[in-house]
């Protein structure tokens, strides 16, 4: 196992927030998002923790593919459903759940008829304009599918919000209401909450929620914290100092000179870089912790390696010392900011070198 960088996985964690989103939304399902490798967690792993989901959902069906395999026997929902023949085959081989937002795959269904007896998703689009059938599509899509019952066990019905993470968003409070209107008298069961709606917005939460970011202990509202919702962060990405210097002043540090040292400086390298997962865009005074000292990176993130001033560190920094580009410690969600993008993307972004460990 590589001494350098690694992200160490806090099951108990997981299974902490995972009761903290139950205890948000009482009585209701959870669809446990785990697409994406589970947002870099890894994906059966993370699956195995979170047991106690009524569902998990992923994006791809080489993710549900890989959980059957790990022995998953919950429900997995495809959340883009299938594309072709081949995969309707292996969705009804693996017993998988499938979302239908398009035309074409209510057809694939009417021509296959396969034997197995799906419980099928019917996405609605209430706004978002990205996937699923339109308000005046609804009724004759529903009736498409409810025809098709040597095929289909149980239709569900789901829509996905465009701004729920933004307070009390008049366009969030339109769709929920879009979606009540046709959801209203079919007796079928709802979902609607991704994770900043099921902690933003309570008239969200329907029959099922269906959380991914505030599973893994990051708070899907920017400037707001994980711990502020009861959320524990469930990845700490963690490295070495693997050297020091010293940098006499008007002196530059790493590619392109794009740090001059203004005092003669302390200089830690750090054994993380975008080939790791760091974005290559990461400004100068970004923090990491080193030593359980907060220090900021100067100069550009390179393929295997960052720098960071310890000038002002208290304890001397040394070869070996512990350093962590975001956790527990260090929310991820400073990072994020720092590097304008958001926790998702750094999360999904962590690549294959970089060994899940379980803490
Ligand atoms: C990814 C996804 C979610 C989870 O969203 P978070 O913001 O991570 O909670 C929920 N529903 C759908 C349809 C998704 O694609």
């Amino acid at each position: 196992m590589s001494r350098l960088i690694r992200a160490v996985i806090d099951s108990r964690a997981l299974r902490a927030n995972l009761s903290r989103l139950r205890a948000a939304a009482p009585g209701r399902r959870v669809m446990a998002v785990v697409k994406a490798n589970a947002y870099g967690h890894g994906l059966v792993p993370t699956a195995l923790a979170l047991s106690d989901a009524d569902a998990f959902a992923v994006a791809r069906i080489e993710e549900a593919v890989a959980l059957r395999a790990a022995g998953v026997r919950s429900p997995i929902v495809l959340l883009e459903g299938v594309f072709d023949v081949s995969q309707l085959a292996e969705a009804a081989q693996l017993g998988l759940d499938l979302v239908i937002h398009d035309p074409l795959q209510l057809a694939l269904l009417e021509e296959q008829l396969p034997a197995y007896r799906f419980v099928a998703w019917l996405k609605v689009d209430t706004g978002m304009n990205r996937l699923g059938f339109r308000p005046e599509e609804f009724p004759a899509a529903l009736a498409r599918l409810q025809a098709l019952t040597v095929c289909v066990r149980e239709v569900r019905l789901l829509t996905h919000l465009a701004c729920s993470d933004e307070r009390d968003a008049a366009v969030t409070q339109a769709q929920i209401e879009r979606f009540a209107t046709l959801a209203r008298g079919t007796g079928l069961a709802t979902s609607i909450a991704n994770s900043a709606a099921i902690l933003g917005t309570p008239g969200s939460h329907a029959d099922w929620i269906r959380p991914g970011l505030a599973l893994y202990g990051v708070s899907p509202f920017s400037g707001e914290s994980a711990a502020q919702y009861g959320l524990v962060p469930a990845m700490t990405l963690e490295t070495i100092v693997i050297s020091t210097r010293s940098v006499p002043r008007g002196e530059t540090v790493g590619y392109g000179g794009a740090w001059r040292a203004e005092r003669e400086s302390r200089v830690a390298i750090v054994a993380a870089g975008y080939g790791d997962g760091l974005p290559w865009s990461l400004p100068a005074g970004t923090s990491v912790m080193i030593a359980g000292e907060r220090l900021p990176l100067v100069g550009r993130v390179s393929m295997d390696m960052i720098a960071v001033d310890v000038t002002g560190a208290r304890q001397p920094v040394a070869v070996g010392a512990r350093t962590v580009l975001w956790g527990a410690e260090l929310p991820v969600e400073e990072m994020a900011a720092s590097a304008r993008t958001i926790p998702y993307e750094l999360l999904c972004s962590i690549s294959q070198r970089v060994p899940l460990v379980l803490g």
